[in-house]
């Protein structure tokens, strides 16, 4: 049809490994952190204790784990192992040392259920399962569980001479799986999402390349390139963002710096104490960052670059941080756990002032865009599949390239209010809404109503102080958007419930909006 149209990447092409060349993710992200220098800097830092380990103790600690799990455990590449944990200091080692033998990684959220847990070992079929000390009585009793900081745990991971080391090189081929991580499933169920060994050197590449462009472009302008990154983890290991900026990380010889779970005022904390340079986040972080005064009393000069993906950011509230934190580069990604993290990015400072837009796509990239109403119309199993006969990932997102080749996310198509048959994106109300001063966070969502099909309802969440009513919040987006996209019902709460990755946890708002109904 008329409105497909095939984008590529206009970044130059990385400097990958040959593909046929035998090698797991943790050997690459090990070949590029040998030909940098390490001089006494921290792989990673427990934010909460401080307590940090040593890029040497940190190799040292993956050598003897692998040897461990190799050994007396008896892992082998292909088996799956679940890691379930909070953001501790054990994680990236069991994960380096479960790749490092081509054994699969396979990270959960640790606030999962039991009957979560269920379907994702029923998906992944792991053989051994690593737990957290209270997560371990949640997970099914037929996988084997090795309790993390148990004294079985710490047989696997101590250095022991009498033991045989895992094999120095594995024969893992690039094509095999590294990782299954679960999607976010906030629109269906969990789905379990293989990421091969390729896809994360592909990854990690990306990063090393996007090093080199910005540190030209100091050069260029007479500027000392960044220092390596301490970075601040506030996003979950387990979601596809936390899990890539680990590998980073790592590759780079960078400082990761652990927060077992998000707490705003913790995370001021952390990046004023460690003098954190970057910090990966969700959106409500940003808004966070623009709307509480905490953030303007800390010390914050350390920041150098605020890194935003997972969910909508508004061009609003982008061009307000930017206002507030003029020396802050906000760098804008978008990815799905199935495209194995970022496609799209701003790369350096220049490319990172198109707010609203998520940057261009990756090198060795390519994009379709297809009109949602005309693509794959009576091809009901191509539409059902995620991957298409021609090997197109289907995103699912409402999307558009603009001319110079930003691409703009506008929602996720499954997420848009039909209201008398016009489409409505949530997104896009609920950017406008959180540009208003009197407003700490909304969220909008579609309510069911017999004549329109749909109505916009806001969920808000007001400003310590601030008492705005249904009727100016109803006013405030009415003068911003076409008649078709107001909001239409107004209801206020204490807090917009989301998902670790900061996605809207829209179906328990609809469930409470009915729920208010049925109350009256
Ligand atoms: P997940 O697999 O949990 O990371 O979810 C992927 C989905 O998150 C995408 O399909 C988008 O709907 C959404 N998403 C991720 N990054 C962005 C972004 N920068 N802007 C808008 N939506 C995003």
């Amino acid at each position: 049809c008329a409105a497909t149209r095939i984008f590529h990447s206009t970044r130059a092409p990385g400097d990958l490994p040959p593909e046929s060349l035998p090698m797991t993710a943790a050997a690459y992200a090990f070949s590029l952190l040998s030909s940098s220098t390490l001089p006494g800097r921290p792989a990673l830092v427990d934010a909460a204790t401080g307590i940090a380990v040593s890029y040497p103790s940190f190799l040292a600690a993956v050598r003897s784990l692998a040897g461990g799990l190799w050994c007396s455990l008896g892992l082998r590449p292909g088996d799956v192992a679940l890691v379930v944990a909070p953001s501790r200091l054990e994680v990236p080692v069991l994960d380096f040392a479960l790749m490092s033998i081509g054994a699969v990684v396979s990270p959960a959220n640790p606030a999962s259920t039991p009957e979560e847990y269920a379907h994702q070992v029923a998906l992944s079929r792991p053989v051994v399962a690593f737990a957290a000390p209270e997560v371990a009585a949640k997970l099914p009793g037929h996988v084997r569980c090795v309790v993390i900081g148990s004294d079985e745990y710490g047989r696997l991971a101590a250095p022991d001479g009498r033991r045989a080391a895992a094999p120095a090189a594995v024969a893992v081929k690039q094509s095999d799986t590294a990782a299954v991580l679960y999607s976010s499933g906030t629109t269906g169920r969990v789905k379990a999402v293989a990421i091969t060994h390729r896809n994360l050197i592909a990854l990690m590449s990306l990063h090393a390349d996007n090093r080199e462009k910005v540190a030209r472009e100091a050069a260029e302008a007479g500027e000392e390139p960044p220092p390596p990154a301490v970075t601040l983890l506030p996003i979950p290991l387990f979601h596809v963002f936390g899990f890539m900026m680990v590998l980073r990380s790592v590759s780079m010889g960078e400082t990761s710096v652990l927060m077992e779970r998000f707490d705003f005022i913790a995370a001021l904390r952390a990046i004023e104490r460690y003098r954190v340079t970057l910090l990966p986040a969700a959106p409500p972080v940003l808004v966070a960052m623009v709307k509480y005064e905490e953030a303007r009393r800390r010390d914050l000069s350390s920041l150098l670059v605020i890194g935003i993906g997972g969910a909508p950011l508004g061009r609003e509230v982008a061009e307000q941080f930017a206002s507030v934190f003029p020396n802050v580069e906000l760098v804008q990604g978008y990815g799905l756990t199935e495209s194995s993290g970022a496609v799209a990015a701003t790369v350096g400072p220049e490319e990172s002032k198109a707010y609203g837009s998520v940057g261009k796509l990756g090198s060795h990239l390519q994009a379709k865009i297809v009109d949602p109403s005309t693509g794959y119309v009576g091809d009901d199993e191509a539409t059902a599949a995620t991957v298409d006969s021609e090997g197109w990932l289907k995103t699912g997102d409402l999307c558009y390239f603009n001319e110079d080749g930003f691409l703009y996310i506008v929602d996720r198509l499954k997420e848009l209010i039909k209201y008398k048959g016009y489409q409505v994106p949530p997104a896009e109300l609920e950017h406008i809404l959180q540009s208003h001063p009197g407003i700490a966070d909304a969220a909008v969502i579609p309510y069911p109503d017999e004549e329109a099909g749909e109505l916009p309802m806001a969920f808000i969440v007001r400003q310590p102080g601030s008492n705005i009513t249904k009727e100016q919040v109803m006013d405030y987006v009415a003068k911003q958007v076409a008649p078709y996209k107001k909001v239409r019902r107004v209801a206020f709460v204490t807090a917009i419930p989301k998902s670790p990755a900061g996605k809207i946890l829209r179906r328990e708002l609809v469930q409470q909006a009915l729920s208010m109904v049925s109350k009256r």
